[in-house]
């Protein structure tokens, strides 16, 4: 069967000025690739009537649906409802249902109901309403030549929302005949091309409708099979093979065969223990906590974190000893163990993860090598230390620091180190 293709047109004067970073198209992208569909174009243009034209007129042609966002909200600039009423023929009609809701989230929000408000119920008489449970402008979806044009709010909650209950459900039932599923290995510890290299007969070996993709992110590299056919049975017997071909070749390597963050694994793991973690944080500041922090339940097993960052205080609340924070110096093996022993005392929990480094120049260790980050973990009978060189800028070292000290806990408590 050919692919079913997509272009996404982003609409928005601040997209092209670079002032708001266009995260929808990427997570667009991402749930039309989930479900088999093909984004072959993004465009990006201005809140204006002529460049819609333009780009809606090069793209329905090419494309079996396009997806847009932006330039829908009550303000004087967003023009895209009245051009696309235009575009398609049809005339703006009130829909009851739709200013119903915009006034109940006035009400609800305690806000006067303007004029300017009633207009975001006015939708074209030529599409389907896609309602917004989050916000006031609805989306809509036109047909043309038997395609798809959808257009939806920029605000990224709304759209997300649009997108999982009205869109996608429908884009499936349209276009998706065949049956797409994922598999995921996360792995650390070694880069992408060496995964390459390792899996090359592997891959070269995969049946058609089978792919392989490399999804590098900070600390992890995840390897994503996807299978497209009829029988969803059998496909998922077939990729679960594969999948765990490649996890056997790998074994050295893997993490989880489960696309789920880290923090995730490393709580599951906790819990499944039932035991309790706490955190000794310099030079990440927070960072881990906050992500551990993300995940419901957290409280379960995260205890908390201290984040003595200025060198005396790691004497002074932590009770690291001075001589040795002057001899070894802030960022060391020495003051690592420190931060993890005498936190999990002070917390008085299972297991600590400590970690002191320099992300760049600067500060009160200017002396010590930009990169540097030493990490201990500890549990009552056991230390582990592990000392690491990033490369990059300040916030991807930050990013590094926080993944890879989760995994060098999450393999602590696993009895993997
Ligand atoms: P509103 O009702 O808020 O006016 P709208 O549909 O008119 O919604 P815009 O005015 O284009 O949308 O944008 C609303 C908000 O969403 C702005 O804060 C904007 O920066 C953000 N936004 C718009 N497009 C994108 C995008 N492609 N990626 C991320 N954020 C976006
Ligand atoms: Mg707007």
């Amino acid at each position: 069967m050919a692919n079913v293709t997509a272009t996404i047109i982003t609409i928005g004067d601040e997209l092209l000025i670079g002032q708001t970073i266009d995260t929808n198209s990427a997570w667009m992208a991402q749930r039309l690739n989930e479900i088999g569909i093909v984004v072959e174009r993004r465009v990006t243009i201005a809140d204006k009537a002529d460049d819609i034209r333009l780009a809606l007129d090069e793209e329905i042609p090419r494309a079996d649906i396009i997806l847009m966002t932006g330039g829908l909200g009550p303000t004087a600039d967003d023009i895209t409802k009245p051009f696309l009423c235009e575009y398609f023929g049809g005339k703006l009609v009130l829909n009851e249902k739709v200013l119903e809701h915009v006034k109940t989230l006035f009400e609800r929000r305690n806000k006067p109901f303007l004029e300017r408000n009633r207009m975001q119920a006015d939708v074209p008489d030529v599409c389907i309403v896609l309602y917004n449970e989050m916000g006031t402008a609805p989306g809509m979806l036109f047909e043309k030549d038997g395609k798809y044009i959808i257009s939806m709010p920029g605000v990224p909650f709304e759209m997300m929302s649009i997108m999982t209950k009205e869109v996608i459900p429908r884009l499936q039932s349209k276009y998706v005949s065949d049956a797409v599923l994922h598999r995921t290995i996360i792995t650390s510890g070694e880069g992408e091309s060496f995964i390459a290299e390792t899996l090359e007969d592997i891959e070269e070996a995969l049946p058609m409708g089978i792919k392989l993709a490399y999804l590098p992110s900070p600390g992890i590299v995840k390897l994503r099979l996807t299978a497209t056919g009829g029988d969803e049975t059998q496909l998922s017997k077939e990729l679960e093979k594969y999948q765990q071909q490649i996890a056997d070749r790998l074994s050295d390597i893997v993490v989880v065969m489960n696309d789920i963050p880290i923090q995730e694994l490393l709580g599951n793991a906790l819990r499944e223990q039932g035991k309790r973690m706490a955190l000794a944080e310099s030079c990440s500041g927070g960072y881990i906590a906050h992500l551990i922090t993300q995940v419901q339940g957290s409280s379960d097993y995260f205890q908390g974190a201290i984040v003595p960052y200025q060198s005396k205080l790691k004497n002074k609340i932590v009770g690291v000893d001075a001589d040795m924070l002057k001899e070894h110096s802030a960022i060391s093996e020495e003051v690592a163990i420190e931060l993890a022993t005498k936190s999990l005392a002070m917390f008085n929990s299972d297991y600590c993860l400590s970690v002191t480094g320099q992300l760049s120049h600067g500060g009160e260790d200017a002396h010590i090598q930009k990169g540097l980050v030493w990490m201990a973990v500890a549990d009552k009978d056991r230390v582990k230390t592990k000392k690491y060189l990033f490369h990059y800028g300040r916030e991807l070292n930050k990013e590094l620091t926080a993944q890879i000290g989760m995994l060098m806990l999450w393999k602590f408590i696993t009895g993997r180190i």
